[in-house]
Order: structure tokens, then C-alpha cells, then sequence
């Protein structure tokens, strides 16, 4: 059976980009007769907000997409997470944000930062005389990982040569989202993730982790983000895109029908139904483009 989630994060009000990534979950589980969960990913304790979480499970349910079971808070496993972070093999790593800077190559393609295994050889008696208390990073393998995002299509990256060893655990003791989402998806049977395509360059990373923790992997979808027309992504600031301001302007199946028509479902804006939908719902159709928002909403 095919399993899919929502995994919002409660640090903000739901906004245009986030129910579209919903929608689009939402209809490629119930086109298949699948299961939908609920996690909330409140992993950061200082960005998590209980009025959040609230506020989005009414605007799912206002929008009409429900789901079948809710998973625990991520702020409560972290016993769970925990344990496979014992069974991978990380060490201490104590540099500074500064210290990693500088002892980065740069990415080749993008300028991002790799980490260049500074703490990785430390001996106990160097690991003794550090003072910082230490986040921890996973040694990552020098081959290529490679997966077909049912989008974006064939991928690959090759984790020691263009992302380094990664941290999977905060000096603070909170497991970091990288981990904690291959937890959970695994834990929830999860079979199909459908996120923004932001996190396209995080996925070779999950997929090691689950390869790591002996877990299967799920099919990936990674969704287009929806951008202004001066092609900037649309964030949470623009107020005028909120649920508190989207629902005070349209009802649920006309917000549904601007949604389907960016996704590409449509081709018009009328109003349209959530059962109406799930007919129209093909993943072939969906493009990878940045989908443009103009003045329209
Ligand atoms: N919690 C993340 C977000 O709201 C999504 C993570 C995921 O889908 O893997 O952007």
C-alpha cells in the first residue's frame, strides 16, 4: 500500500507554497487509495509553536485534506532517534562556525561549503581537551548514491567528495532533521515522500542513512517552489499569502482550483473539489519548473 505524509514544520502559519506541496501529496496517496500521515516536525524547540500546530491541522481540514493517522511530535523521540544514532558511525566534531569555514572546500558546483573531516581523526586525549561541547557528524562513504526523483529524474552524489560528513546531532543534544526524518518516514512505513524540491540535495544524504540503517527507501517526488514573478521564491513573509489571508478571501474549493491550475491539473482557475481532483491527479503532469504566482492572488 502506498503510504505518504505531511511533515510541516510548526514554525510559522501555512502559506501558499506549503499547501501546495500538501495538495500534491495529498492527491497522489488518495489517487492510489493510500494512507496519509501527520507528523509535525517541531524539532527546533525555539521556532515550534503549539498555535502553529493548531492552526495547521485546521487549515488542512479546511482545505479538505485529511489524513489517516498522526505520528508522535518529533520533539518527543528523541529516545527513538537516538537509537539509531547509535548505530551509525559518527564522532564528535568541536569546530567552531568560523573554524568550518575555513577548513572547507568549496563545493564544486553550487559554493557550498564540505566539510573537510577536520575532527574526524581526533585522538581521545584531543577529544579530552576540548572544551566545546561537540555536535556530532556520521562518516559519510566515498561512493556515489544515486536514486530517480519521480520529478526531477535521475540523481546522484557522491556524499565524501561533494557534501562531506554531516551532522546528525546538534551540539545542543537536539537530532537534526536529517536523521530524524528517515527515522520517522521508516518508522511510519512511509513509501513515497512529496516535498518542495528545496530539499532535492538533502535527499542523497536520507538515502544513505537509510541504507545505513538497513530501512528501505522510499520513492521521492520533489515538488517545484512557487516564486514571485520577479522569480524570487515565495516566503513566509509575504503576509498576503498566509492561510489567515487566503482563507478570509476565497473558500476551499476556489483556493483549490488556483492551486490545481499552478500544479498544472487544470488549465483554468474555476473552482474545483477535492473528489474532482483526485481524477485529474497524474504525476506526469506536473512539471519541475518554478511555478510563477502573479497578481492574480
Ligand atoms: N518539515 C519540512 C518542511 O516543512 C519538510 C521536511 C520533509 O518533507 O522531508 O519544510
Amino acid at each position: 500500500m502506498t503510504v505518504g505524509r505531511f511533515a510541516p514544520s510548526p514554525s510559522g502559519r501555512m502559506h501558499l507554497g506549503n499547501l501546495f506541496t500538501a495538495l500534491l501529496a495529498w492527491l497522489s496517496v488518495r489517487s492510489q487509495n493510500g494512507k496519509m500521515l501527520l507528523r509535525i516536525e517541531d524539532l527546533d524547540p525555539d521556532r515550534s509553536k503549539q498555535a502553529y500546530i493548531d492552526a495547521l491541522k485546521d487549515d488542512l481540514q479546511w482545505l479538505g485534506l485529511d489524513w489517516d493517522e498522526e505520528m508522535p511530535l518529533q520533539s518527543t523521540r528523541s529516545e527513538f532517534y537516538g537509537r539509531a544514532f547509535a548505530q551509525l558511525p559518527t564522532y564528535p566534531c568541536y569546530c567552531s562556525r568560523n573554524e568550518l569555514h575555513d577548513a572547507s572546500a568549496p563545493h564544486a558546483s553550487d559554493g557550498k561549503f564540505i566539510y573537510a573531516g577536520t575532527c574526524r581523526n581526533l585522538t581521545d586525549d584531543e577529544r579530552k581537551a576540548k572544551i566545546r561541547k561537540p555536535a556530532w557528524r556520521v562518516c559519510v562513504p566515498d561512493r556515489e548514491i544515486s536514486f530517480t526523483d519521480g520529478i526531477f529524474g535521475d540523481q546522484k552524489e557522491n556524499l565524501a567528495k561533494e557534501c562531506g560528513d554531516f551532522i546528525v546531532r546538534r551540539s545542543d543534544g537536539v537530532y537534526a532533521y536529517q536523521l530524524a526524518v528517515v527515522c520517522d518516514d521508516a518508522d511510519g512505513g512511509v513509501t513515497e515522500v512529496v516535498r518542495g524540491c528545496d530539499l532535492l540535495n538533502s535527499t542523497p544524504r536520507q538515502i544513505w542513512l537509510y541504507q545505513a540503517l538497513h530501512k528501505p527507501v522510499p520513492q521521492f517526488y520533489h515538488v517545484p517552489l512557487l516564486v514571485a514573478p520577479d522569480g524570487k521564491r515565495l516566503s513566509k513573509r509575504e503576509k498576503s499569502l498566509d492561510m489567515a489571508h487566503l482563507r478570509s478571501r476565497f473558500q476551499p474549493e476556489e483556493l483549490l482550483g488556483i492551486l490545481s491550475n499552478l500544479a498544472g491539473l487544470t488549465g483554468e482557475n474555476n473552482p474545483v473539489s477535492t473528489a474532482e481532483l483526485i481524477e485529474l491527479f497524474s504525476w506526469e503532469k506536473i512539471g519541475k519548473d518554478p511555478i510563477v504566482v502573479n497578481s492574480l492572488i
